[in-house]
């Protein structure tokens, strides 16, 4: 209960338990981190674009909310769902992660007159980007520290362009705030996150581990992954 007081107040700044000479360490060791913060994250990205076992994760992931979607039936008529997968050519991936990887869990209703396509919520294909969401999500986060040895990095490592990351930028700043996903999102957070920072201001706000922050950043935006987004098409 403590140790769960204490990371909220962290999280949720300015608590009332804090003593004025606590106040001040924490600021200017809180300036300190902010600037070093930026530094260490786009090097903790970048060495999570490169984990296979990351992505892998997510597949099993995929794996899971698939699973449950055909359990549940389908969402028109409840009928029996087939599987019914399409294969995608992401980009942005490690390499090593098997051919599976590229498939795109999806069913069609087996009941006579209704025959649906269902596609569940991914975690790894936002929509119909050819980047992989991870990408999109960290790249775009990256961002906010732009110099031109990161965006050379970037280049090298995923192959992405300058050009596509400021499409990434605009959709998650201008297009993004605008989504139910996210006004459900922004109703459940106790503080505002900046919507001209995102998507890292709603990573910075997540807890756990970079890994677990995407994860969870994945899972939330993961509904806008089942249907088609009007301003999905110039992404
Ligand atoms: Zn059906």
């Amino acid at each position: 209960m403590a140790a769960g007081n204490r990371s909220g107040l962290i999280t949720e700044a300015g608590g009332e338990e804090e003593a004025p000479s606590e106040s001040l360490t924490e600021a200017s060791e809180g300036a300190f981190l902010l600037v070093a913060q930026d530094e260490e994250d786009f090097f903790m990205y970048q060495t999570l674009l490169a984990e296979a076992s990351f992505f892998l994760f997510l597949l099993q992931c995929d794996g899971e909310v698939a699973e449950e979607a055909r359990q549940r039936g389908c969402l028109a008529c409840g009928g029996v769902l087939h599987r019914a997968d399409y294969e995608r050519r992401p980009r942005g991936e490690p390499r090593g992660l098997g051919a599976g990887f590229a498939r795109r869990y999806s069913f069609c209703c087996g009941a006579e007159g209704c025959r649906k396509r269902n596609t569940p919520p991914s975690l790894r294909f936002l929509g119909r980007r050819v980047y992989l969401g991870a990408v999109v999500v960290l790249v775009s986060a990256m961002r906010e520290g732009p110099t031109p040895t990161r965006l050379d990095r970037l280049q090298e490592l995923i192959g992405v362009c300058p050009r596509t990351v400021r499409r990434w930028r605009q959709w998650w700043q201008a297009t993004f705030p605008r989504t139910a996903v996210w006004v459900a999102t922004r109703g459940l957070l106790s503080r505002q996150v900046e919507e001209t920072r995102l998507p890292g201001s709603l990573l910075d706000r997540l807890l756990g581990t970079v890994r677990e922050r995407v994860v969870a950043l994945l899972r939330l935006i993961s509904p806008l992954t089942s249907r088609p987004l009007p301003a999905d098409r110039n992404i």
